[in-house]
Parts: C-alpha cells; sequence; structure tokens
C-alpha cells in the first residue's frame, strides 16, 4: 500500500538532538562515497549510529564523477536529444551510478559486521511522474527490514514512472530522494552528509569570512539555494519545508 506524501502527518518542528532510538535518514553525497576507503567510512559512521539503537536508512550519491562519466560516454554516442526516447536511455544510464555505489556501501556495512542490505529506486518502489516528480513512497519493504535489525539504504536520485520506466531526479536530486524518504516515513531526522560542515553564509572556499550558520529556516534556505547555494538540491529544501522534515547539514568528514 502505497503512502501518498500529500496525506502525511507533519512532523514536530526542528530538533537540535536526536532523541533515542530514532528513525534517522542519513544522505552521502558524492565525495563522501568517492572511493572504497571513504565507502568504508561511511559504513563505520552508520554502523555507529545503528547499534545505537536507532533505525537507519541510508541515501547515497554515485561516487564523484560517476555521473558524468556515464552522460560523457552517451554524448560521445549521440551529441544530446530533446527526445524522450533519448532520454529514457539517459535515464537508465544515470541510475547505474547509485546503484552501484549503494551496494557498496551494503558490502562496506555487511564487512562491518552490520546487516545491511540495498534496494533501487524501482524496487521500493519511489514513484514519480513522468517529469520525475515524486508522488509516493511505499515504504512496506523497508520498514520490514529495519525491523529485522538491518540497516536499509536506498539508492539516490531515482524512481520508477506509471509506465515502469526508471527516472532520475535531476542533477543533485539525491538530496530530494532523502527528504522525500524521510517524510513518508515519518523520521525524525534528515542528516545530510556532505563535503561542507554546515549551511554558510556565502561559500567559505570563496570568501573566508563566510560564517556558518546554526539553523536555518526553509524559507532562507530556499532562498539561498535560488541564489546559487549548491549545498541542496531546490526541490529538496521544497520538500523539507512541505512536510516539515526536520534536516541538518553535517560533514562527512568529522567523526559522528
Ligand atoms: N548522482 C547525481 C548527480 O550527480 C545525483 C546526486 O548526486 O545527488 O547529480
Ligand atoms: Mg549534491
Amino acid at each position: 500500500r502505497a503512502k501518498t506524501l500529500c496525506n502525511l502527518r507533519r512532523a514536530p518542528g526542528f530538533r537540535h538532538h536526536t532523541p533515542p532510538m530514532a528513525l534517522i535518514v542519513h544522505k552521502y553525497g558524492g565525495t563522501s562515497m568517492g572511493s572504497p576507503e571513504r565507502i568504508r567510512n561511511v559504513a563505520k559512521r552508520v554502523a555507529k549510529w545503528a547499534r545505537a539503537g536507532h533505525q537507519i536508512v541510508v541515501v547515497p550519491s554515485a561516487m564523484s564523477g560517476e555521473t558524468n562519466r556515464l552522460l560523457g560516454l552517451a554524448g560521445e554516442l549521440a551529441p544530446a536529444k530533446a527526445t524522450a526516447e533519448y532520454h529514457r536511455e539517459l535515464d537508465m544510464l544515470a541510475a547505474t551510478g547509485e546503484q552501484a555505489s549503494s551496494a557498496l556501501l551494503a558490502i562496506a556495512l555487511q564487512a562491518e559486521g552490520m546487516p545491511a542490505v540495498s534496494y533501487t529506486g524501482w524496487q521500493v518502489p519511489v514513484r514519480t511522474d513522468s517529469k520525475a516528480r515524486i508522488e509516493s513512497i511505499d515504504d512496506q519493504r523497508v520498514r520490514a527490514d529495519l525491523d529485522a535489525g538491518r540497516v536499509v539504504i536506498v539508492t539516490g536520485f531515482q524512481g520508477i514512472d506509471g509506465d515502469g520506466n526508471i527516472t532520475t531526479l535531476g542533477r543533485g536530486g539525491s538530496d530530494t530522494s532523502a527528504v522525500a524518504i524521510a517524510a513518508a516515513m515519518k523520521a525524525d531526522e534528515c542528516l545530510i552528509y556532505t563535503d561542507v560542515d554546515g549551511v554558510y553564509t556565502t561559500d567559505p572556499r570563496v570568501v573566508p569570512a563566510a560564517r556558518r550558520l546554526h539553523t536555518v529556516s526553509f524559507e532562507e534556505m530556499l532562498e539561498m539555494a535560488s541564489l546559487g547555494s549548491k549545498v541542496l538540491q531546490i526541490r529538496s529544501v521544497e520538500f523539507a519545508g512541505k512536510y516539515k522534515v526536520p534536516m541538518r547539514v553535517l560533514s562527512s568528514f568529522t567523526p559522528w
């Protein structure tokens, strides 16, 4: 039985501290998943959270550079075309990046002694319309695994449309996958692990005086995203605001 997102109960407001025994979604960006060594570090952190008693769903991006590499291969065979047939195959192709990183993370978790299973968007399924807007997420299978003590990994970036075609959510779309899954499952928190350690007033790599913000309202975050902040895909912020998903942006290079 698929849960329609618009029927969701609104989650309680922003929390700074994770409650004990929470349901938490971790999202890891491509840099965090960029090598076997980094995937092992992700697995260690995830295992630590799971051993602390939380139920963890992990949403990884493809390994850094992988989506560009795949799309580049398509471009070598045929110049970009606006046809539905071409875009269908691009989705089919690009979705493999997240499938690989998800399986690798499951393997790394198992190697840490932590039971884990990975699913593609279409296995869950994450249903989208033909324009790749998420319509519903069926959480039955994921919940059954969580209840059996497994960490569940769900590919970011992808879903399946009404005709059974794989869809992808646009560049940076794993953020939106993670927030949508958190909303559908009424997770206590959605933690976005990335290669920066939070949301800054401006890009700290460019402006050394940039300040890290303690909390950001969804409205401020939307404004920053529209002004070019690349921390989060804009659709994920819209989603988080609409369904009141408490979100934190954290560095994957810190130990917690
Ligand atoms: N792998 C996809 C991209 O490079 C989605 C993501 O990373 O969020 O855009
Ligand atoms: Mg991103």
